[in-house]
């Protein structure tokens, strides 16, 4: 155990590995997360600003339990996100499915030098027209 800051709320707390987060911190997130479940459960169809709204947890938030696989997004389900290599929509996670095996072969290939700054400014341009929110682009 050593100490260090909580990553969210930037209190000193022992650390036992995994996420640097305080345990306040932590079960502030279960209970967000618990939060956005239930919501999630009862309306499917819900958008990522419904959502935020009615659970009163932030977008950020509901991406990171997205992006770190807790939350799945179903069929239909308005909830997107993309591909972060790619800009393919996913359901969790990161990567696309192609994406993450391409990624699982350049890793062992060689490590680090990331190059994907390619076609960042066209997400960039739907991200605000989306007001912070990503939408599928239809096609
Ligand atoms: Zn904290
Ligand atoms: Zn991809």
């Amino acid at each position: 155990m050593e100490p260090r800051n909580c990553r969210r709320c930037g209190r000193m707390f022992g650390y036992m590995g995994g996420m640097p987060i305080c345990d306040h911190c932590k079960q502030k997130d279960e209970e967000d997360f618990q939060k956005v479940r239930q919501y999630l459960k009862e309306q499917p169809g819900a958008s990522m600003r419904e959502v935020s709204e009615a659970c009163e947890v932030s977008v950020e938030k509901i991406t990171r339990f997205l992006r770190e696989g807790r939350l799945e997004v179903r069929e239909g389900a308005n909830l997107v996100l993309e591909c972060e290599s790619c800009g393919k929509s996913i359901k969790t996670g990161r990567f696309c499915e192609n994406c993450s095996k391409q990624l699982e072969r350049d890793m062992s290939r060689v490590a680090g030098t990331a190059n994907s700054a390619g076609k960042k400014s066209d997400d960039d341009d739907s991200k605000t027209k989306g007001g912070g929110m990503k939408y599928l682009r239809s096609e």
